[in-house]
């Protein structure tokens, strides 16, 4: 329209729309190769929270049990949600989720993240379909942080979230993998895009940029990054004795730690960092500019370490030489700490 209206020709239009649907199916056919999908079940969102609020909202399902260390896009959506508690390591209690699931026989949406985004601690999607399913619920899994980093159950989920600027695309792009199980209504109505599962006009060039990642995501560089990883873990717990890593116990994603010193409170580690031109986090709140004490140390029963644990998590571009610096930061800040401590 807008071509006819500045006097263009209207086959170019043509031309421009189906180009646009040419990029759109090749994104969709990488997104889906990623996960095991066919390209039928991706339904693009603008990332990974609407993908979570439409899942929960669309799936049809009155009954919601959600696991207690969820994102916020999760935990916030609905106000009916019954927490499924996690063990001290952060992993989700199948015994409780059975439980809940045999209390009642109306049909549920259960909904268990692939990997934390604070601790990186991956949660038993296997036995949680297998559970799931056994009592006639749905499984959603957000994979925003499992994705390109690792494979595993989540893959099967009825319903899967993705989001492209966690593995190197650009943000605002993400999807729903609606699997073989699952079947959602539309949030986002008043346009037939995304098979009718979301209306609305998509944003072509984070989409081509998602599609772009999801082929060139994996293999070495997420060893490498899990290699740095475990020696940075090491050198600051040898440096600070009493640092306690978070879910510490439990198989963890490749690039994140979650670590509390024993006395520096999170805002000044994240603060000291700063200075140092190291960004790392605490909490799960930076998002919204405030420190809160961690939800999720909080659900493992760890509220002695919400307010000190702070998350470093390792990207595409980080080095080995980040990884040293970062362990040097965090020694410095220490041994600050300890002279006035003692000089006080
Ligand atoms: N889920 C998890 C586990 C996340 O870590 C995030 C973002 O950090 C989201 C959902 C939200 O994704 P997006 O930023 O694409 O909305």
């Amino acid at each position: 329209m807008e071509a006819i209206a500045r006097g263009g020709n209207p086959s170019s239009v043509h031309r421009d729309g189906r180009r646009a649907r040419a990029l759109l199916d090749d994104a969709r056919e990488a997104v889906a190769g990623l996960v095991g999908a066919r390209p039928r079940q991706i339904v693009f969102t603008s990332g990974g929270t609407e993908a979570n609020n439409l899942a929960l909202r669309g799936c049809g399902r009155a009954r919601l049990l959600v696991s207690a260390v969820e994102h916020p896009s999760v935990l916030q959506v609905r106000d009916d949600g019954v927490t499924i508690p996690v063990d001290a390591d952060g992993c989700l209690d199948l015994v409780a989720l059975e439980r809940l699931l045999a209390e009642t026989d109306e049909p549920a949406l259960v909904s268990v993240m692939a990997a934390n985004n604070e601790t990186g601690v991956i949660q038993p999607i296997a036995e949680v379909i297998e559970l799931a399913h056994r009592h006639g619920a749905l499984v959603h899994s957000d994979a925003v942080q499992a994705a390109g980093k690792i494979t595993g159950a989540w893959a099967e989920a009825d319903l899967v979230t993705l989001s492209a600027h966690k593995f190197g695309g650009l943000q605002g792009a993400g999807a729903l993998v609606v699997g073989n199980g699952g079947a959602i209504t539309a949030q986002a109505r008043g346009g037939g895009q995304e098979l009718g599962y979301r209306a609305g006009t998509e944003a072509l060039p984070a989409i081509a940029a998602f599609g772009a990642a999801a082929r060139e995501v994996g293999g070495d560089d997420v060893e490498q990054l899990g290699l740095w990883r475990d020696t940075l873990e090491d050198s600051m717990k040898l440096a600070v004795p009493g640092a306690e890593v978070l879910g510490g116990k439990a198989g963890r994603l490749p690039n994140t730690l979650a670590l509390a010193h024993p006395a520096i409170d999170a805002e000044t580690m994240v603060m000291s960092f700063d200075l140092q031109g190291i960004s790392i986090s605490a909490g799960s709140a930076c998002s919204s500019g405030k420190m809160a004490a961690s939800h999720v140390a909080q659900a493992m029963g760890r509220s002695d370490l919400a307010r000190r644990a702070v998350r470093l998590s390792l990207g595409w571009s980080t080095t080995r030489a980040d990884c040293e610096r970062a362990a040097e930061v965090w020694s410095i800040v220490h041994a600050r700490h300890a002279n006035t401590s003692h000089a006080a």
